[in-house]
Order: structure tokens, then sequence, then C-alpha cells
């Protein structure tokens, strides 16, 4: 495909495995595990999107949807200054919104594609994707309705990666207790639906010594592989 970006995660392996860096015009969902790492990952992606592409970067602003009141820019600036980066300059490019439930998630996205004409967008985070649509769509009667926003919901991220030629990076936790519809607990909520949607899905978990492991589970273009990475005080490494 013509003009793909491609943006470094910080980690040669996990760059390779996803054949070059994460792509342009993509969605790449991330899920694991509460405290897998998945929130770490976003911030690092995040920081490396603001530098130059020489760096790896996408010399872009970034927009963050966060769902779960897990953004902390103090993290950014950790992040930012292991890079030797002016935090501050980091910072400004890094535009935040709390998302309060499924249906303001979905507005922001809307909004952020009006605001991404004025800007140079190149990086949009869902942080999470679905903890609202998994709290409100409680009971099987509502599971349709569920599915189809978040079918709508997808949708209009992959139209904002190809309009702005951006990244999407949404995360997906998998719950440790068997959920409702999905007995099976390593199955990332949202089914098929977010599988489908989705470019590149990877399972985090977590191995030893602040280590995690990344699994590429679907890809239109790589094998099933994995990669280690480490997750520090500067971020996202080998
Ligand atoms: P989740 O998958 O739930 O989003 P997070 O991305 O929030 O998980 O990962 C949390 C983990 O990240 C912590 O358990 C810790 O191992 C690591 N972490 C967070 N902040 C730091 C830090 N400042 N220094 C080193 N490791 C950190
Ligand atoms: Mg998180």
């Amino acid at each position: 495909r013509k003009g793909i970006n491609r943006l470094s995660s910080g980690s040669k392996a996990f760059d390779e495995l996803m054949g070059g860096g994460l792509e342009s015009q993509s969605i790449i969902e991330f899920f694991g595990e509460f405290g897998s790492g998945k929130t770490q990952i976003c911030f690092q992606l995040a920081v490396n999107a603001t530098r130059p592409v020489e760096e790896g970067g996408l010399n872009g602003d970034v927009f963050i949807i966060d769902t779960e009141n897990t953004f902390r820019p103090e993290r950014i600036v950790q992040m930012a200054v292991a890079l030797d980066l002016d935090p501050e300059e980091v910072l400004k490019k890094i535009h935040v919104a709390r998302a309060f439930n499924s249906h303001h998630q979905m507005l922001l996205v809307e909004k952020a594609n009006e605001l991404a004409h004025e800007m140079n967008v190149k990086l949009l985070i869902v942080d999470s994707l679905t903890a609202h649509f998994r709290a409100e769509y409680v009971g099987r009667g509502s599971l349709a309705e569920r599915q189809q926003n978040l079918n709508k919901h997808m949708h209009d991220l992959l139209r904002f990666a190809d309009l702005h030629n951006a990244v999407i990076a949404v995360t997906n936790q998998v719950s440790s207790k068997p959920d409702a519809f999905f007995g099976d607990p390593t199955r990332p909520i949202g089914g098929h639906i977010v599988g489908h949607a989705a470019t590149y899905r990877l399972y985090l978990r977590k191995s030893k010594g602040g280590k995690r492991i990344a699994r590429l589970i679907d890809s239109p273009n790589l094998p099933e592989a994995e990669a280690v990475i480490t997750v520090s005080e500067e971020g996202v490494r080998d």
C-alpha cells in the first residue's frame, strides 16, 4: 500500500515482529491481563510518534482516548527524558481526552476526526477500547447491541486511520476470571467483531524481571511469532 508510515515501539525485537514497526492505516490491538503492559506500551508509542521519522517516529501529534483514567503525564516525562527529548515539547503534542462512557468514547473519535484536519495527528490511541462496553452492556439481552456499537466504533477508527494515514493502537483486557459470555479467560472481549476489524492483534503476557512477551496472533501478512520486550522506568526496550 502507498505511503505507509512505520512507528517504532522502542524495542527492535518487537518492531521486527511487526515487520519493521507499527504500520499506519491499520489498527493494532494489544490484549492481555491487567498489568501486562498495555498502557505502558501506549505511552511509549505516544512519545515515539512525536519524534522525527529518522528516529522511528511519525513526526506527528497524538490523540489518546483514555477510558480508565490511567493516563500519567509523569510517565511521558520519564520516557521523554530517557530519550533526551524535551518533555514539555513532547507533552504539547499529546492530546488526551477522558471518555466517560462508550457513547462518549465513540463521539471522541468523531471529534478527533475534525481536529485532525487542523493538526498533524499520526497516532490515535484508545486505552481501553472495551472497558466501557464491557461494563455497560451486561446480560445476554444486550450482547447484540454491544457488538453492533463496537463494530461501528472499529470502523470509525479504521476510517480515521485511512483518512489521516495514522496508526491506531487499542487495548483490550482479558480477565483472569471467566466472563458471563466468554467462558474462555484468554479470549479478548468483543470477540470476532474486534478481532476482524483489528489489522494486527498482539497478546501480551508477563514474564520474569519486568519482561513481557508479545505474541502476534492475527496478521494479514506476517507469521504468528513472539518477541520479548522490557518495561522499565525508561519505557519499552528490548
Ligand atoms: P495494563 O496492561 O493493565 O495497562 P500497565 O501498562 O499499566 O498494564 O503496566 C503496569 C506495569 O508496568 C507495572 O506493573 C510495572 O511493572 C510497569 N511499570 C509502570 N510504571 C513503571 C515505572 N515507572 N518503572 C518501571 N515499570 C513500570
Ligand atoms: Mg492499562
